[in-house]
């Protein structure tokens, strides 16, 4: 009979069924199941409880029904945990009550169902207020079941049962919860059963046997509800796994004042500071805390009302961290002065928090660097140098009276947007209006969450650093203000207001959730400076020592043995210098041309085009020289000591001309007025431009194509290079210039170009009286290239591959016109998994990339290979350019730090496995001699005896 339920002591059955590993225990018995389990076991105070397995959901979605042997194993664990707790399920003398908790391998916040106080009914109610004292608790904590069990198990609305609560609460003249009597809240467990009974057409279920089955059923159904769904498409977690269900004695935190309950996180979760945040409420249910309805208390007043339950409160959190390694998020409740743990898990954090806390981590000895390294994702490191608000402009914000309220910092970033008051309408307008929306809510549920996630940012006027918002927020990288209490939403006239100043929907705002303020207006953003990010940069820095191993690639690679160098697409000094700020150790790409396109010089250029004879053309390109120079020699400046790649011009000449539909628009228009003054030269330009003409120009002539046709531009790019080269080298900065040749598809282009480059380049050097190392290479961008790679090694002693162009020779797809046209459609319908000009695709373009390196590498061993397309930013095509034996990726300088996370995550993904025997041999070996020695010592004694 399949094992569908663990009970509290049963984790060591648990890890044997799942088959030892922890991971598979969670899968079993979900996150929050396996947290409980592995509490118990360390003997931490958790409410005896048992857990249903992510099978029994499974199973049950497969039959729509529980599968067969599972409410039995239920009602034994039942009898256990009643055993354990000396209560008894539906017994009026000491009734036990119990929850029902989903709790899948991964956690999704709120996003599944919950019911409390499972085992109430109007006897044993009775029961429990003769036992307690305290009909007030008793009767809020039935009215709060009968609530739950209606909209949750149901399916009532929750209006259904608030109404009723408003109007009572309206007739008595009462404002708060806290007013309402033992008696009132007893009238309200009748009012909200009529709601029931009215609305199902049934009562609530008096026997607590069918309140547990219902609800345990409910928890199983939660997993396929639309807020789950839309939670997993979000995270990507899959459909697949299922959900747990606890079920665990109920702890009361709402049994009087000395009761409390509250969540806590071991660290800051917003910051990363080590330094425990949390909040409790005296008095109150534990969905109290979360809703953020309520004001709560800092963890620390704790202290003074209840030292002893704070203070093993601390001991218990501080253990629990260093048992997970990582920063925990406990639910605690207090009982009558008694600390129970409720839960225990990994603590969701905003980026800053993850750096923080992986670095300091590793500094304290808690987990290694490398696994700090692996801590931090590529798209934290993204949010990180994400925008942020400028500084000066806050101030003139601040002086103009735009700055309207401050709230709690939950999730860091800046974000300008439009505010609309609810989640359906911030998603519509964020993705029908492509505006960029902020949500505004009093608080939000996670039925919101879809609305969230399309959102720039989140502002609530009510909850804390907890709350659902926060956590949230700060799980997706949103910026988000929470609790802004001087905010007043009107959600009927669907505007906010702060005393005067009335914001109404549609109109823009900025939140800024690293600090917590809120203005009006838009507030321009400005990039992070990385230097400032200390953590950061200690772990990039450790990122890229993992890469440098010597060994980081096993040795039957080939190629290189230590990991990816991370350099940069710059065209400029300017980004050649922000791409070493980032930590670029080489430039991977200079695309020439856009120095071409300087207002100054394109005349010059269109001048050079436009030249019927080749004396014409070289006298232009002589009074581009000097520019060109200049350009380089900034370049090389900028990147002292390190390579720099610069690609000649590759592409066709009609980009540099004026568009052919205006010129023939100017032409027709001088003509039709009868102007007479430039026509004629206007009208040659146009013959020029329709003569340059091409059906496919991607396929033109264009790359290494159009050095051959005219050599004058790339023999001066070269005098260019080498003459700043040489320049440099006499100034003392290190050159290491790399002349990459640009759409090769045939060796013999480069036998035919490359010769003459190559005189002009030592022509140089003689003309300086100067010698430095360079290099002349090929981009391979079109398949043939690829295939016959060995052939192009011949001449080229680098590779670099040009993705964006071999993607799109590979796929026959124009880069220009795919994505508009049908690859969304592609990858809707499942025909692409991702789009291939973001991402390699390995299975073909990433193969061919696999075979020209060996190839190359067959002719030239010591062949560098790199990667110059936007996939050099991208972290699954990073891991590609690891395992297939890059030397190195190059990517905008922007994407430089993300790179050397991804290059160092794919270094220890596949590193080589390292053999343990030596060590173990040499120990045995030492074992074996030792006993030898001592049988000839006995032997030694026994013939001397
Ligand atoms: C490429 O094709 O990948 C490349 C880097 O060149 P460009 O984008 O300039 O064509
Ligand atoms: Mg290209």
């Amino acid at each position: 009979m399949t094992k569908w339920v663990y009970l509290f002591n049963e984790v060591k059955e648990a890890e044997k069924v799942a088959g030892g590993s922890w991971d598979a225990v969670k899968a079993l018995v979900g996150g929050k199941g396996s947290g409980l389990l592995d509490m118990t076991r360390a003997g931490v105070p958790v409410p005896p409880f048992f857990t249903v397995t992510t099978e029994a959901c499974n199973a049950y979605q497969k039959l729509g029904k529980f599968p067969a042997g599972l409410w039995d194993q239920e009602l034994k664990a039942l009898k256990a945990v009643e055993k354990q707790t000396g209560k008894k399920f539906g017994d009026p003398k000491n009734p036990l009550l119990v929850s029902c908790r989903s709790g899948a391998k991964f956690s999704m916040p709120g996003m599944m169902d919950t019911v409390l106080n499972l085992g109430l009914t109007d006897v044993t109610a009775a029961g429990m207020v003769k036992l307690t004292g305290n009909a007030r608790f008793v009767y809020d904590s039935y009215r709060r079941l009968v609530e739950m069990f209606g909209s949750v198990v149901l399916g009532i609305p929750d209006e259904s049962f608030e109404q009723p609560l408003h109007e009572y609460k309206h007739e008595k003249g009462y404002k708060l919860d806290t007013e309402m009597t033992a008696e009132d809240w007893a009238q309200m467990v009748e009012a909200f059963k009529a709601v029931i009974r009215k609305e199902k057409g049934f009562d609530f279920p008096q026997d607590p046997y069918k309140q547990l089955e219902l609800a345990t059923e409910a928890v199983f159904k939660s997993w396929n509800g639309k807020r789950a769904i839309d939670y997993r498409n979000a995270t990507g977690i899959s459909h697949t796994l299922g959900t747990a269900v606890n079920i665990q004695t109920m702890a009361f935190g709402n049994m009087g004042d000395d009761s409390a309950t509250g969540v806590a996180f071991s660290r800051n979760p917003s910051t990363g500071d080590k330094k425990m945040m949390g909040e409790f409420l005296f008095n109150a249910q534990g969905e109290d805390v979360v809703a953020g309805i309520r004001n709560t208390n800092q963890i620390e007043t704790l202290k003074d009302r209840m030292p002893k339950a704070y203070d093993e409160f601390m001991k218990i959190a501080a253990r629990l961290e260093k048992h997970y390694k990582d920063m925990q998020d406990v639910e605690f409740t207090i009982e009558r002065g008694k600390l129970w743990m409720l839960q225990t898990r990994n603590g969701k954090r905003t980026a800053q928090a993850t750096v923080k806390m992986a670095v300091d981590m590793a500094l304290e000895g808690l987990i290694t660097k490398d696994e700090a390294v692996e801590r931090v994702t590529p798209e934290n490191v993204d949010t990180l140098l994400h925008p942020q608000f400028d500084n000066e402009a806050k101030k003139d914000a601040e002086k103009s009276g735009k700055l309207i309220a401050k709230g709690v910092n939950a999730s860091p970033g800046a974000a300008v947007g439009q505010i609309y008051f609810d989640a359906d309408m911030a998603e519509k307008m964020a993705k029908e209006g492509k505006q960029d929306t902020i949500m505004v809510r009093p608080f939000t549920k996670p039925d919101d969450v879809h609305g969230m996630i399309a959102s720039k940012g989140v502002l609530t006027s009510e909850g804390g650093a907890t709350s659902h918002a926060a956590v949230v927020a700060r799980q997706f990288g949103i910026p988000c203000v929470v609790g802004a209490s001087a905010i007043k939403i009107d959600l009927e006239k669907r505007l906010m207001n702060v005393g005067e100043i009335v914001v109404k929907e549609g109109e823009w705002i900025s939140v800024d959730g690293t600090t917590g303020l809120i203005y009006v207006g838009k507030i321009p953003v400005t990039i992070p400076s990385i230097e400032e990010q200390v953590e950061l940069m200690t772990l990039l820095k450790w990122a890229d020592e993992i890469c440098a191993r010597k060994n980081i690639r096993s040795a039957t690679d080939s190629g290189p043995t230590r990991g990816l160098q991370v350099w940069a697409n710059a065209d400029y000094p300017k980004d050649a210098q922000r791409a070493r700020s980032y930590g670029a150790v080489g430039i991977g790409l200079c695309r020439t041309e856009h120095m071409f396109f300087e207002p100054e010089r394109l005349p010059i250029v269109q001048e050079m085009i436009l030249a019927d004879s080749s004396e014409g053309r070289t006298s232009a390109l002589n009074r581009l020289l000097p520019s060109q120079r200049k350009d380089f020699d900034g370049l090389f400046e900028a990147m002292d000591g390190y390579p720099v790649i610069i690609r000649l011009i590759d592409p066709p000449l009609h980009e540099f001309m004026p568009d052919e539909e205006k010129l023939l628009e100017e032409v027709v228009t001088m003509r039709v007025k009868g102007e007479t003054a430039g026509l004629k030269a206007k009208e040659d330009l146009l013959e020029s431009v329709k003569g340059m003409h091409e059906s496919n120009p991607m396929m033109g002539l264009r790359g290494v194509r159009l050095s051959i046709v005219m050599p004058e531009i790339v023999e001066m790019q070269v005098r260019a290079i080498f003459e700043a080269a040489a320049d440099c080298t006499l100034r003392g900065i290190v050159v290491k210039p790399e002349v990459m040749i640009p759409l090769t598809g045939t060796v013999k282009e480069l036998d035919w170009i490359q010769p003459r480059l190559e005189r002009i380049a030592a022509a140089v050097m003689g003309e300086k009286k100067i010698k430095f190392e360079y290099k002349f290479g090929s981009m391979i961008e079109i398949p043939r290239a690829a295939i016959t790679a060995a052939d192009v090694a011949r001449n080229a002693e680098f590779f670099s591959f040009g993705t964006n162009d071999l993607t799109q020779m590979t796929y026959g797809y124009s880069r220009d016109d795919a994505e508009r046209n049908f690859l969304i459609t592609y990858q809707e319908q499942g025909i692409l998994l991702k789009n291939p000009f973001q991402t390699i695709d390995r299975h073909g373009v990433g193969t061919l990339m696999q075979w020209a390196i060996s190839e190359g590498r067959k002719t030239r061993p010591d062949l560098e290979v790199g990667i110059c397309g936007e996939h050099g930013g991208d972290p699954d095509s990073i891991e590609w350019c690891h395992m297939i034996g890059n030397n190195y990726v190059s990517c905008s300088p922007f994407r430089v730090p993300i790179a050397r996370l991804a290059a160092a995550h794919a270094a220890l993904k596949h590193r080589p496995v390292v053999a343990k025997k030596p060590v173990a041999k040499k120990a045995a070996v030492k074992k074996v001699a030792a006993k030898k020695v001592v049988k000839k010592a006995v032997k030694k004694v026994a013939k001397k005896k």
